[in-house]
């Protein structure tokens, strides 16, 4: 108790488990983490006084234990599409994006995990920022329940049905943040939402996969991009150090024993790189024995990309081969492009916006100085 009311804990860093342990240093029962779990996150309550069930008692002891910290919204952009990005600020000024994709039948929201990426993908405009951070598990889930907000969720609670982290990051190199994040999502007592709808988006970290399956059982899409680890080691260089055949026995691991379960395999179609037909054949071969869907993504430019989208008859033609060879195949539909919003151009543009708008106050102080 000392320890907290010199340090209070921020709430939104625990999953029910972590609730239930916080509430136990203050002596209090289990219950209370679901009490409390509920308001803040289906409610989106994150003043104690307003948490009319705890006793006055409880409510003083918690505002000096407890803290509700949130990352905020900094900047939103809406695409003609109807898709949103939300610039999202950091308590250090950093700043990372979040992208709500609305379609007729679901809401997705695509959350980062880290602040910039360590894996230096080829194709990838996340790798020209850097590495910076790991997120917290309340910058993480900050994101669910920010976009909620914004979206307007007290008034249609399934806005948001399907989450996939597939923003900025590795998710699987920020395990420990993220897997209570996770928790959150599908707890039935924060956001609830079905195992089938929340999806880690990995590179390939074999370790941290295996390490997946144990804790928890959302879906899962691997970046795999090419069929050769001569390619692959090229576009995603983490394939150095866990190649093809390894991620692939891994991902059969991540879905041994469960019923009806399959594996989204993405793969970016890069012109005259990985969307010939040859590719085509070797992709189905590879995944002979995996319960899998293949999710083809059109690639999409930034500045100063080596890369150029493939062509529409290309991807046609890649998909109806993969369709004929009994994959089910989609591709992706781009969304928000004109926003920056689409896969792989999460930059965060961060520091430069931060330090636009930091010059632009400068500016504005040294013009009110020199008219006084
Ligand atoms: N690190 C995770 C999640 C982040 S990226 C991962 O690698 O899966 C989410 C998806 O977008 C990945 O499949 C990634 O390879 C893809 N992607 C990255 N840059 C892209 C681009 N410029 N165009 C299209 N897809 C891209």
């Amino acid at each position: 108790m000392a320890d907290t009311l010199r340090n209070p804990v921020n709430l939104f860093d625990l999953d029910q488990a972590g609730m239930e342990g916080f509430f136990a240093t203050l002596g209090e029962k289990p219950f209370r983490a679901t009490q409390v779990l509920k308001w803040m996150h289906q409610q989106g309550v994150t003043d104690v006084a307003q948490m009319t069930n705890l006793s006055k008692e409880l409510r003083a002891r918690l505002t000096l234990a407890a803290s509700f910290k949130l990352p905020e919204i900094a900047f939103e952009q809406a695409s003609a599409d109807g898709t949103r990005k939300w610039l999202v600020r950091l308590h250090d000024g950093n700043c990372i994006e979040t992208v709500f994709i609305p379609e007729h039948d679901r809401g997705t929201l695509c959350i980062s995990s880290q602040v910039g990426c360590v894996l230096n993908c080829a194709f990838c405009s996340t790798a020209q920022q850097g590495f910076n951070r790991n997120l917290t598990t309340s910058e993480i889930i900050g994101q669910l329940f920010l976009a909620r907000r914004a979206l307007g969720a007290a008034k249609d609670n399934r806005v948001v049905s399907n989450v996939v982290m597939m923003g900025m990051g590795e998710p699987l190199l920020n395990f420990d943040q993220v897997v209570p994040a996770l928790n959150l999502m599908l707890d039935d007592n924060a956001y609830g939402l079905s195992k089938r709808r929340v999806t880690v988006s990995t590179a390939g970290v074999v370790p941290a996969l295996d390490r997946l399956r144990e804790v928890t059982d959302v879906a899962l899409a691997v970046s795999l991009h090419a069929t050769r680890d001569e390619l692959r080691d090229e576009l995603v260089p983490l394939n150095k150090k866990y190649p093809i055949a390894e991620l692939l026995a891994a991902c059969k691991r991540y879905i041994e024993g469960k019923a009806h379960r399959s594996i989204t395999v993405e793969y970016v179609m890069l012109d005259g790189v990985n969307d010939q037909p040859q590719h085509a054949r070797e992709l189905a071969r590879l995944l002979r024995d995996l319960p899998a869907k293949v999710n083809l993504i059109p690639f999409n430019p930034f500045p100063n990309s080596r890369y150029r989208r493939s062509s529409a008859e290309a991807i046609d033609r890649f998909q109806s081969q993969l369709i004929a060879l009994g994959m089910i195949t989609v591709v992706r539909r781009t969304r928000g492009d004109d926003i920056d919003a689409a896969c792989g151009q999460l930059a965060g543009q961060v520091r430069d916006r931060t330090q636009r708008s930091a010059r632009l106050l400068r500016n504005a102080a040294e013009v009110a100085n020199a008219a006084s």
